[in-house]
């Protein structure tokens, strides 16, 4: 179901471009953090901003870290600070969630197998974290030699008792994109080091594959969410593109951290919306990530579709924004 953005959130309701479409793509795997919610509100406000279309997606694709009353508590949250959204999962709803679109992680698996782009890994390495978005300190998975095993060690190592997870082969490229807040990027992706797991061996899929699947297949246009998964984004437009897709445009936000340089976690229970609901008002809590986001000079309380109509990314920071002390 495709539902038109109300004419309230129409800016520019008689121009004829395309409407974009955004998203939030929460994992349930705790309750949001401060920096998620700066990257969600930014995400909102860059949707609603130029009246496009908001979608929420939820991320539950490992099993094993996601839990149900994180998802719903998300969509409370972000219901709470005013961020709402057109389409996409609500709590109750078998909608839009990617542990619901294995079919659909299949075929694109199989579409790479077709074009020779799959191998079985049997190394254990980077596995366990391959179904989540991979954060900083979550190396992405470096490159192992399973490639070349021969037919004859393959079924040796199966042998042995271990089931292998599913590769992605790079074909050597250089992916260009222009992030709409941090400008140009390039990124060297190299055959071999930059491959990466799109299916771990408990049969999981895994991020990469997932996500770009998703913002292909629900017609995502604007992926904003946190600069630390930056790194990821140049896989994201190897898979879109091989899966004949057109990629999104990609703007990243700056990453939250803590005064001593430490970034949050939403498994740590860093500053998160269970503090903020017992001492903050919505208003209250807006107007503080408005004001760590550059978008007024104070952070006195405002509602979050009171931010729409000023809304540019120009005074968004690029450089990590340190969280004041007192909020600590
Ligand atoms: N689900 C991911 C996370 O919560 C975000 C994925 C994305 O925006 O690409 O970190």
């Amino acid at each position: 179901m495709r539902l038109l953005p109300s004419a309230f959130w129409m800016k520019n309701p008689m121009k004829s471009e395309a409407i974009i479409r955004g998203r939030f793509a929460p994992s349930p795997s705790g309750t949001l953090h401060l920096g998620n919610l700066l990257s969600s509100l930014l995400a909102w406000l860059d949707v609603r901003s130029q009246g496009g279309v908001m979608l929420f997606r939820l991320e539950d694709l490992d099993p094993d870290r996601s839990f149900e009353h994180y998802a719903n508590q998300m969509a409370r949250d972000l219901e709470w600070l005013g961020l709402d959204w057109d389409e996409g999962w609500r709590p109750g709803s078998d909608q839009c969630r990617q542990g619901n679109r294995t079919a659909h992680y299949e075929n694109a698996l199989k579409q790479l197998r077709e074009k020779g782009l799959v191998y079985d890994c049997y190394c254990s390495r980077a596995e366990r974290l391959a179904a989540s978005a991979p954060h900083p300190g979550e190396a992405h998975d470096a490159g192992c030699g399973c490639r070349f095993l021969t037919e004859a060690e393959a079924r040796q190592k199966r042998h042995s008792g271990r089931s292998p997870a599913q590769k992605c082969l790079i074909m050597p490229q250089t992916i260009r994109w222009t992030d709409v807040h941090y400008g140009f990027q390039e990124d060297p992706l190299q055959s071999g080091q930059d491959d990466f797991i799109i299916r771990r061996s408990d049969g999981v899929f895994a991020y990469q594959l997932a996500v770009s699947v998703d913002d292909i297949e629900m017609g995502v246009t604007r992926v904003v969410r946190a600069q630390d998964l930056m790194r990821s984004t140049a896989r994201q437009i190897y898979l879109i593109q091989t899966l004949g897709g057109s990629a999104p445009e990609y703007c990243h936000a700056p990453l939250l951290i803590a005064p001593d340089g430490r970034k949050l976690s939403k498994r740590d229970g860093d500053l998160n919306m269970d503090y903020f609901r017992e001492h903050f008002t919505p208003e209250q809590l807006i107007g503080i990530l408005a004001k760590l986001a550059g978008l007024q000079a104070t952070s006195s309380p405002i509602k979050a579709r009171e931010l729409v109509e000023s809304f540019s990314w120009e005074s968004v920071p690029r450089n990590p924004i340190v969280i004041p002390s007192e909020l600590i």
